[in-house]
């Protein structure tokens, strides 16, 4: 128990103001206190989550901010009171905590853990922070930051996963695949034999397309502008694809086209692209079809079809697709160690920590899904 008592100097990526450059800095990082742990980071990834940090287009982010929040590291140090994880135990964090007591939790309704939720304040629960930079303290994208090789995690925001478990793979389930996989299994709760649509094929949307063929959904539409997006979606699962810019009809009105004139029984809005909202509500069946919106916009409002919707039909938003941190992502992370999902598929591109602006170039590449960042 030396460690843990040092401040730990080390690289991590930051950006000093909204719409700024990422840059690369000397970033002291604080031993864990009460209930934290210090994390050594083996590698992270780019989820569209942290383009928004950077460009400053939600409005509860901070700055300076220290980037990133998918991952998977290494304990390397444990704070006060901590007994359910040691060093050297390999660890993703998860924006959304799970208490398993309060309202939301014991409901069965919702993920949205009262006690430990996604905070937004770019903080640590005690609402300060464990980062700095050139006497800045540094705020967190969500509830940490990943793209730095040490950070400082509530443990009550992390689980613990298998060490043999893929590394990139590992972070890939700490937020966009799971968002969709869980958007499909436990917001939708799609039903064996059913039909369902998912607009954007990134790795939330292909999420979405292997947790309902996991549900045994017959008929599953992906849509994307990019060609390239088709055999993605087909190796996890998707049985038809449309590229909206090859037709001058809606994407609601080819889905229709594909599925007996009536819509499907699920569709998922995974772009954040507004007026598509509406386009995912209208491509399900009158009077029963459920549409999910998971993609994160920039609009902080959107126009919304209300015929659509007064026929019967219903709109869900979904944070970390109705996922519990701990119930659920760690059934997720089995079936990740036991390779029942394609996720090299996801896995296109990777970047050293010091050349992490190199990533912004490649997520333009049509090819580009996921982005690893090596520490
Ligand atoms: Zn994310
Ligand atoms: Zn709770």
């Amino acid at each position: 128990m030396t460690n843990t008592s040092k401040v730990i100097t080390c690289k991590g990526a930051v950006c000093w103001g909204a719409g700024e450059a990422v840059r690369l800095e000397e970033i002291q990082v604080d031993p864990p206190k009460a209930n934290e742990v210090r994390v050594k980071m083996i590698c992270a990834s780019i989820c569209h989550t942290d383009i928004t940090s950077i460009q400053g287009l939600l409005p509860f982010f901070r700055y300076p901010i220290a980037l990133g929040h998918e991952g998977v590291g290494v304990v390397e140090s444990v704070g006060d009171g901590v007994t359910n994880l040691k060093e050297g135990d390999m660890v993703i964090p998860t924006y959304i905590g799970e208490c398993q007591e309060c309202e939301n939790c014991i409901s069965g309704k919702s993920n949205l853990c009262l006690t430990y939720p996604m905070r937004i304040s770019g903080l640590m629960p005690d609402n300060t922070s464990r980062l700095s930079c050139k006497g800045n303290n540094l705020y967190y994208c969500l509830t940490f930051a990943t793209w730095s090789e040490y950070t400082v995690i509530d443990v009550n925001y992390l689980i613990k996963v298998d060490p043999i478990i893929n590394p990139a793979h590992a972070s890939f389930i700490s937020c966009g695949f799971s968002t969709g996989y869980g958007a499909a299994w436990r917001e939708a709760k799609v039903e064996s034999g059913s039909s369902v649509v998912v607009f954007g094929l990134g790795a939330v949307g292909l999420g979405v397309i292997s947790g309902a063929k996991t549900l045994g959904a017959k008929k599953i539409i992906g849509i994307d502008t990019n060609n390239l997006k088709r055999e993605k979606g087909e190796a996890f699962g998707m049985t038809h694809f449309i590229n909206p810019n090859d037709s001058d009809k809606s994407p609601s009105t080819l889905v229709k086209e594909l599925s007996d004139g009536f819509g499907v029984d699920y569709s998922f809005e995974c772009t954040g692209v507004a007026p598509l909202l509406t386009e995912c509500l209208e491509a399900t069946k009158m009077g029963s079809g459920k549409a999910i919106s998971i993609g994160a916009g920039n609009e902080a409002t959107v126009p919304l079809g209300h015929l659509s919707l007064l026929f019967g039909r219903t709109l869900k938003g979904s944070i970390f697709g109705g996922l519990k941190a701990i119930s659920d992502l760690s059934i997720i992370a089995d079936k990740c160690l036991k390779q029942e999902f394609p996720l090299e598929e996801l896995h296109s591109h990777e970047v050293q920590l010091e050349d992490v602006n190199e990533a912004f170039e490649l997520l333009k590449q049509p090819n580009c899904v996921k982005i690893v960042i090596k520490m």
